[in-house]
């Protein structure tokens, strides 16, 4: 972790004096590399594989979390979540929870002063579906921990206005990179130092299986959203991959800190890093569950 950090720091200060088009392509390069290093593990473990077939829940924890998780810079969350104890009472709802109720979106009370906060470059609309469990969207940890993350559950989702509004779409041709800062100049709630603007009011991001997010996407409020952009070159960490998709399907938090992180490393902010706690409670869970299964093993 130490020379992580060491060398993550000297990123940093090489990011501080190159333009937009390098940071990119190093981000690239850092996303191939972790892909490099998770399909090879993924092969090796599939080898490994006992002929009695294993929980899918585990398919995806071939790194040990200081190596799946060193390019970020994320919280420690066992101080916080793993003195959490026992499950507590929502404080609205009332309903028993471990660390945040993911029926009335609030963090329990007594987490609420010490969770971090996460300031992002743009807002945010996640939409789900009614008949989605609640309880296994990561979308949801996103907007515990940012007020810049909103959450609808379909049908009952806001009218946009398609100009306005990009679609994240998994299938989409376009690219996130390939969205333009505007002229204009902002200050960005990250890093508080000038940057081009984001050209879109708001950033939508379907939250769902596949057969729910079909059904959301021919919603006509959602088909006339006609700028669509899907998120590509990383691998997802998430521990409970749908067999029938690609390995670069993200789970919806790993897909909301891509996009934010892209943006700024174009944007060259001071403090890109600022975004990645978003991953807090990702990470965490990543990790107990790897562990349990590093248990299970033996
Ligand atoms: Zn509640
Ligand atoms: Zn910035």
């Amino acid at each position: 972790m130490g020379s992580s950090r060491r060398s993550k720091s000297a990123v940093d200060k090489k990011r501080a004096h190159e333009g937009a088009p390098q940071l990119l392509s190093s981000a690239h390069q850092l996303f191939r590399r972790l892909k490099d290093v998770n399909v090879k593990a993924a092969m090796s473990e599939e080898r490994k594989r006992p002929s009695i077939t294993r929980s899918p829940l585990y398919e995806n924890l071939s790194l040990p979390v200081s190596e799946a998780f060193c390019d970020w810079d994320i919280s420690d969350a066992s101080s916080i979540l793993g003195g959490q104890g026992e499950r507590q009472k929502c404080g609205r709802c009332g309903r028993s929870r471990m660390w945040f109720c993911y029926g009335c979106m609030i963090p329990l009370e007594s987490l609420r002063a010490v969770l971090p906060k996460v300031k992002l470059p743009f807002r945010i609309d996640i939409i789900r579906h009614a008949h989605e469990a609640a309880g296994r969207s990561t979308g949801i940890h996103a907007a515990i921990l940012s007020e810049d993350v909103h959450i609808h559950t379909y049908p009952d989702i806001p009218e946009y206005d398609p100009c306005r509004t990009v679609l994240i779409f998994p299938d989409g041709e376009a690219t996130f990179e390939s969205i333009r800062a505007t002229e204009r100049q902002t200050v960005c709630p990250v890093c508080g130092n000038l940057h081009q603007a984001f050209p879109y009011d708001r950033i939508v991001f379907v939250d769902c299986c596949w057969t729910q997010t079909r059904r959301i996407i021919l919603d006509e409020r959602i088909s006339a959203l006609h700028n669509r952009v899907g998120l590509k070159g990383r691998i997802s960490l998430f521990w409970r991959p749908q067999r029938t998709r690609n390995p670069d399907h993200l789970a919806t938090i790993e897909a909301i800190h891509q996009a934010c992180s892209v943006w700024l490393l174009s944007q060259k902010c001071q403090r890109p890093h600022r975004v990645d706690n978003l991953l807090f409670f990702f990470k965490y869970m990543y990790d107990k569950i790897s562990n349990r299964y590093r248990e299970s093993e033996h």
